[in-house]
C-alpha cells in the first residue's frame, strides 16, 4: 500500500453485518466510505467465510452493493490501532496508513467470554465461538467428538456448524434452567424468523443430547484434552473427548470508543459505547452500532448499522424509519440477555491453582480481590500478554475480582515499525504512542 495518507467522509471501523450495513447506507447517499478489518474477507463473526459452504447471501449482497459503488474503499487486513478526533491510525498489512474522515462509524462488534474452570488452558479447549470460526477456515473436525458447554443460542449455533464439517457432538451443556430455556422458546412466536431458525437448528442436531442446568466441572489431559468432568442438573459425570468448545457469552469491543473519550454504560462487569436514539456516541461525528453498544445480535447489529450510516450522511428520515425495526431487535435480545443470564455456580468454577492468565502463567491465586486492571498487571504481570487482558481481564470482571481498566493505544499489539510510521507525513500531527 503506498499511500499513507486517506481521506474520506465516513470512515466505518469493522466489517461485520453492523459495519457493512453502515458502509452501504452512507454509500447510497454519495459519501466517499471507507471500510476496514483486520480479516482477510468481510462479514465479521457470524457472517465469517465458510471454506465449505462460503457466505450468506445477505452478506454477499451486501459486499456487492459496496464493491458497486464508486466511492467506497475495503481496507481488508486492516486494523484500527489508535484514534483521535478526526483521525484513525491503521496497520494495514505492514504500513502505516492514516485515515482522515469527517464521521467515524465504530462496528468493532464482540468478543467471546472466557471463564476459567481447571483444565481450560488445554490444547482442544476452545470457545464455542472459536471452534465455529476454525471450523469454517478449514480446521480439520471429522470424526472428532466434541462436547459444548455454557449458555445461550451461540452454543447450538457453533454445534451445527461443528456437525456440518463433520464432528461428532456429544452434547450441548447449558448452564441456564430448564424453566428460563423453556420459558425462552415459548416466547419465540413473537419472532417467527427467530422461531424458525432456531426449529431448523434443533432439528439438524437432533441426535444431539440437549441439558440444561448443566456445566463444565473440570478438563482433563496431560498433553491435550482427553475428558471432561461435567456436572449434569446435579449430578457429576465423566466424558471422554477431542474437544470442548465453552461459550459463557459476549463482551462488546469498546477499546477503541474508550481511547476516544466516548461515554461508556455497563452491563454488569462490561462496559458498552452508550448511544443515543441515533446511534452517535457521547463525542462528536462519532457512532457506533451493533454488538459494541451492546449484545443485541445479527439483527441489531444490521438495523443499527444503517441508522449510523444514514445518520453520518445526515439523511435523518431514513435513520428515523428505522427505530422500530431497531426497538424490536433489542427486545428479542433484552429476553435472551434475562433467560441465559450467567449464575454464579458457573463464576466459582476455578481453584486457586487455575492459571488465570495463560500469556503471563498467572494463577487465580495470585491476584488479590477488589484490584483495578492496572494494579493487577503491576502486581502480577496478569494482562500484560499478547491479549492485552482480553480475554484474563475480562474474566477477571465477570468473577467481579477485578475491575476492568481501559487499555492504552494501541489498541492491538502493533511493530514499532509502523508505530514509527505513523505522523510521518505531518510534523505537526504526532504519532499515537510515539514520542517525537
Ligand atoms: C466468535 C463469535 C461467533 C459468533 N457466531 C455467531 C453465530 O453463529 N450466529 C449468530 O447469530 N451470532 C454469532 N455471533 C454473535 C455476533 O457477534 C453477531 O451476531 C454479529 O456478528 C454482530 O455483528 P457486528 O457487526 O456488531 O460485529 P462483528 O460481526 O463481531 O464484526 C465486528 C468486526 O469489527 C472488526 N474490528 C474490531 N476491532 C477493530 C479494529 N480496531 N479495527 C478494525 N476492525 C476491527 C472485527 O474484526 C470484526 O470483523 C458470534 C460472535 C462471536 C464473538
Amino acid at each position: 500500500m503506498a499511500e499513507r495518507r486517506l481521506d474520506c467522509d465516513v470512515a466505518v471501523v469493522g466489517a461485520g453485518p453492523a459495519g457493512l450495513s453502515a458502509a452501504r447506507a452512507a454509500a447510497s447517499a454519495g459519501a466517499r466510505v471507507v471500510l476496514l478489518d483486520p480479516q482477510p474477507r468481510p462479514g465479521g463473526q457470524v457472517w465469517r467465510n465458510d471454506v465449505m459452504h462460503g457466505m450468506p447471501a445477505r452478506s454477499l449482497a451486501l459486499q456487492a452493493a459496496l464493491r458497486a459503488s464508486p466511492d467506497t474503499t475495503l481496507l481488508m487486513r486492516s486494523e484500527a490501532v489508535a484514534a483521535m478526533k478526526g483521525t484513525l491510525f491503521v496497520h494495514v498489512d505492514g504500513d502505516a496508513v492514516e485515515l482522515h474522515h469527517a464521521a467515524l462509524v465504530l462496528a468493532t462488534g464482540a468478543r467471546e467470554l472466557l471463564l476459567p474452570f481447571p483444565g481450560w488452558t488445554l490444547p482442544g479447549v476452545t470457545g464455542a465461538g472459536g471452534a465455529q470460526a476454525l471450523a469454517k477456515q478449514g480446521w480439520p473436525l471429522r470424526g472428532k467428538r466434541v462436547l459444548l458447554a455454557g449458555t445461550g443460542p451461540l452454543l447450538l449455533a457453533a454445534g451445527n456448524t461443528l456437525r456440518a464439517h463433520g464432528a461428532q457432538v456429544l452434547a450441548i451443556l447449558e448452564q441456564a434452567p430448564l424453566a428460563e430455556v423453556a420459558a425462552f422458546a415459548a416466547g419465540l412466536w413473537r419472532w417467527p424468523g427467530k422461531a424458525r431458525q432456531a426449529a431448523a437448528i434443533r432439528a439438524a442436531l437432533w441426535r444431539t443430547p440437549y441439558r440444561c442446568n448443566s456445566h463444565v466441572l473440570r478438563a482433563f489431559g496431560e498433553d491435550r484434552l482427553r475428558a471432561v468432568q461435567v456436572s449434569l442438573d446435579g449430578a457429576i459425570e465423566t466424558v471422554e473427548c477431542d474437544q470442548l468448545a465453552c461459550g459463557f457469552g459476549l463482551v462488546p469491543n469498546v477499546e477503541l470508543a474508550q481511547s476516544l473519550g466516548c461515554e461508556l454504560a455497563y452491563d454488569g462487569a462490561h462496559p458498552r459505547v452508550m448511544v443515543d436514539d441515533w446511534q452517535r456516541s457521547s463525542v462528536e461525528g462519532v457512532l457506533a452500532a451493533g454488538e459494541a453498544c451492546g449484545i443485541g445480535g445479527l439483527d441489531c447489529a444490521e438495523v443499527e448499522g444503517a441508522i449510523a450510516g444514514h445518520v453520518a450522511v445526515a439523511a435523518l428520515d431514513a435513520a428515523r424509519a428505522l427505530w422500530p425495526r431497531r426497538r424490536r431487535a433489542r427486545r428479542f435480545a433484552a429476553d435472551l440477555q434475562r433467560r441465559f443470564a450467567l449464575g454464579d455456580h458457573v463464576r466459582a468454577l476455578a481453584d486457586d491453582d487455575t492459571i488465570l492468565c495463560r500469556c503471563e502463567d498467572v494463577p487465580l491465586s495470585a491476584i488479590p480481590e477488589h484490584m483495578q486492571g492496572r494494579e493487577a498487571k503491576l502486581a502480577t504481570r496478569c494482562g500484560m500478554g499478547a491479549c492485552q487482558g482480553r480475554v484474563c481481564g475480562t474474566a477477571l470482571a465477570e468473577l467481579r475480582r477485578v475491575r476492568r481498566g481501559g487499555l492504552r493505544p494501541p489498541v492491538f499489539p502493533v511493530s514499532l515499525e509502523v508505530l514509527a510510521g505513523f505522523g510521518q507525513d505531518d510534523p505537526a500531527n504526532p504519532s499515537p504512542g510515539v514520542a517525537k
